[in-house]
């Protein structure tokens, strides 16, 4: 059996009711780590996450915006969420999301094959912390803006999302 195949029943037995659910107690899945399985990609992401921030799609946000004649704070620690940008003239922040971690609806955000149950809660954990967040700083009257890493992926979509923030950053009254 290889091990997609075996990855495929594991899941298939994920039901406590399952007969043969206790091989989720004993089986080398659960012990094998997680990082086995993530591709580079989503490991340097990963590590960008540990490091705090400063991920390569933020960067083109924070350029593209400056370029507007926008001025701003970075991961206000006193603010719900530590949010990428702060622009407190506008009363307003700024979240550059990465499809994956936030579980974005699009082809980047999609549920990996291997230990999908692991990455479905992981997710599913991170957009309610998304959206807590959101509302808390709603709450204090910041208006919250986000960009999603896909929005960025050549320079014309980074340009027209750029260009999309910084208006309704200038048409919404503060
Ligand atoms: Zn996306």
């Amino acid at each position: 059996m290889n091990r997609r195949t075996s990855q495929g029943m594991l899941i298939a037995i994920m039901r406590p009711s399952h007969p043969l659910s206790w091989i989720l107690q004993s089986s080398q899945y659960r012990r094998r780590p997680v990082a086995d399985t993530l591709t580079k990609i989503m490991r340097s992401e990963r590590m960008s996450l540990i490091k705090g921030s400063n991920t390569k799609p933020e960067m083109a946000v924070r350029r593209g915006l400056h370029k507007l004649g926008f001025r701003f704070r970075l991961h206000a620690r006193n603010l719900a969420g530590r949010p990428d940008i702060v622009l407190p003239k506008y009363r307003a922040v700024i979240f550059v999301h990465g499809c994956f971690w936030h579980a974005h609806r699009c082809q980047r955000g999609r549920i990996p094959g291997t230990n999908a149950v692991f990455w479905k809660e992981k997710f599913l954990n991170n957009r309610r912390r998304d959206v807590r967040v959101a509302r808390a700083l709603r709450k204090d009257g910041w208006r919250v803006f986000k960009i999603w890493e896909c929005q960025l992926r050549t320079p014309a979509l980074r340009e027209k999302s750029i260009a999309k923030v910084a208006r309704l950053l200038r048409a919404t009254p503060r």
